[in-house]
């Protein structure tokens, strides 16, 4: 309204173009919005006139014209220039646009448009408002973070790309040496030896917006390259990382939402996140806890839970109200899930017209049914289900139905979580080191560098099981949204890590990690950082179901860009510089 009257240009692309009575409407967009010129015959050469009917959809365009109010009854309240047009007086057609592969100007219409059309055309695709909001908002997060990092008195420092092979965790992605025949570089996981060489080398305060590769199976929402927000600290314990990203994600949700989140953040120590919720990273904003039956089944005519419990395991179970309607369908996904925890099947109860439906209930003495009704409060309507394992499976079984049964409830409109609820939380006190019976060795629960708390070291060599580790998880609303720690920083101690409790080979060692072990040996500062998956933090402040909603340019779930066609072959001569030889070579 503030340009009323004035002589304007509009640069931007022809987002839509109606002819009515005798008007021709064209509706101009750039990346902050879209404005309506109006062209009439009545005051336009012949010509132009033509021109402004022959233009289709997201032609480049630069229209001239007088800002003026729209006649009444003709406002569009859903846009902010709702109340004004351009009276077009000229017109400067400044690229054509053939008939596009897919319509960008209905968010509705685009919802349905196969993803991978948009990824092939992914720069139609950024036209859209919904994906210019997400850049920019991404934006700003980034400007954001760094800023914060910065007032905080951090060093933003880039780390390389081509890095070794480490292999700990995911597998690498490997780059071949053209000078030296033979070698290889691997694309760092995460810039975890050199934020902490950096810390040797006296940095202090690190931060980094790095890009990480992993070369997994893209289960789910995963790229194979990501964004983190990457940091370090000299002199620091664990009470110093939270208060920093505390402040941190206070920031970003007031910059990005704003909003103002509540902290310090609830914490919940891993074993109580198990027992409670069956998972390491809870969504605490619904209820449906886990209960514990063991003492009760414990001398039960029911073999499959007294056998259990003789067997070193637990009785546990959900009340998950409300679903005892669930379909015979729902019921089958739910036993996939405990089967693929290595259960027989999945024991439950529904509760309807006042009986309790279920072929186990006639083993249930009335003590154990007793017991039941008092724990789960079991009422009309609920279902409940159990598990009987060894502690860890049980949890981890029944959390994953729980979130299941949750997402059922919340689509039948049973309950209802607003969308603006974010439950932030610290998971701590993990495990040092799990126990892999498969390979029958203890293995790292976040990576090697973690320290263990300091009262448990000694107990490394006895009783590694007890050992935890001075590791952070960063949770909201069952999301992991990142993770650090304490790390080890006294070389003796790394070593016997390596070497003594994760059974690495010396020469091994010596190969992966030795230069690390020799800078610990000039004096290593006590450090420790954490790391917050970007690409996912935006996808929560965007809402966007997936993280490919929030990256430019993102691989599919087969690790391919659509756009650029990548990954490509090579010729035969970039592979002789490079020193390889193709085993199976693709049939052209
Ligand atoms: N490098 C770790 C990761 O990528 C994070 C950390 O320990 O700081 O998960």
């Amino acid at each position: 309204m503030a340009h009323l009257g004035q002589t304007v240009v509009l640069s931007g692309w022809v987002h839509s173009r109606r002819d009515l009575g005798g008007l021709i409407f064209v509706d101009i967009r750039d990346r902050e919005g879209r404005a309506q010129t109006v062209f009439d015959p009545s005051t336009l050469s012949s010509e132009l006139f033509q021109q402004a009917g022959s233009l289709r959809s997201e032609c480049v365009v630069s229209v001239t014209g007088k800002v003026r109010e729209r006649p009444p009854g003709t406002n569009n309240s859903k846009i902010p220039t709702g109340e004004i047009e351009v009276a077009a007086s000229g017109m400067e057609v400044l690229n054509m646009a053939e008939v596009l592969p897919f319509p960008i100007d209905d968010p509705e219409v685009a919802k349905s448009v196969h993803e991978e059309l948009r990824l092939r055309h992914r720069y139609l695709d950024l036209r859209r408002p919904e994906m210019a909001r997400n850049l920019r908002l991404r934006g700003k997060v980034a400007m954001a973070t760094r800023g914060y990092f910065d007032e905080q008195g951090f060093l933003d420092v880039e780390t390389p790309t081509l890095f070794k092979s480490t292999p700990e965790g995911a597998r690498e992605f490997v780059v071949p040496s053209r000078l030296h025949a033979g070698k290889f570089y691997a694309l760092p996981q995460s810039p975890q030896q050199f934020k902490q060489i950096l810390m040797v080398g006296g940095v202090e305060k690190y931060f980094q917006l790095a890009r990480c590769y992993r070369d997994e199976d893209l289960r789910a929402d995963r790229q194979p390259e990501f964004t983190q927000i990457d940091l370090e600290m000299s002199f620091i314990e664990r009470e110093d990382i939270y208060t920093l990203i505390e402040g941190l994600l206070r920031r970003v949700w007031k910059t990005a939402l704003d909003m103002d989140i509540a902290a310090p953040f609830r914490r919940i120590s891993f074993e109580e996140a198990l027992n409670r919720y069956g998972i390491d990273k809870p969504d605490t904003r619904f209820g449906m806890e886990l209960a514990d039956l063991t003492e009760a089944f414990r001398a039960s005519a029911f073999k499959v839970f007294s056998g259990a419990v003789a067997g070193g395991g637990v009785i546990k179970a959900i009340n998950a109200r409300g679903l005892a309607g669930a379909t015979q369908g729902q019921i089958e996904t739910m036993t996939e899930y405990a089967r693929s925890f290595g259960a027989k099947g999945l024991a439950f109860i529904k509760v309807e017209k006042g009986e309790w439906k279920s072929p186990i209930v006639k083993f249930f003495n009335d003590a154990e049914k007793a017991a039941l009704r008092e724990t789960l409060k079991i009422q009309e309507g609920d279902l409940i289900l159990f598990a009987a394992d060894q502690w860890l499976n049980a949890c981890e079984i029944l959390g994953k139905i729980r979130v299941y049964c949750a997402d059922l409830l919340r689509s039948q409109g049973v309950f209802n979580i607003p969308s603006n609820r974010f439950d932030f939380l610290w998971v701590v006190d993990f495990p040092l080191l799990p126990f892999d019976k498969e390979q029958s060795r203890w293995y790292s629960s976040h990576h090697p560098f973690t320290a263990p708390v300091a009262e448990d070291v000694g107990l490394l060599l006895t009783d590694p099981r007890k050992v935890r580790g001075q590791h952070y998880d960063i949770v909201v609303n069952g999301m992991e949204l990142g993770g650090g720690s304490i790390r080890i920083h006294q070389p003796e101690v790394q070593k016997l890590v390596f070497e003594k409790v994760l059974e690495i080979s010396p020469e091994m060692v010596q190969a992966r990690f030795g230069y690390m072990l020799e800078a610990f040996r000039y004096g290593a500062p006590p450090h420790g950082g954490i790391a917050l998956g970007f690409d996912r933090l935006i996808a929560i402040l965007c809402g966007a179901p997936s993280i490919r909603d929030v990256i430019a340019f993102p691989k599919t779930a087969k690790g391919t860009d659509l756009m650029t066609d990548s990954p490509a072959s090579i010729d035969a001569k970039q592979l002789r510089d490079l020193h390889l030889e193709l085993k199976a070579a693709k049939k052209e």
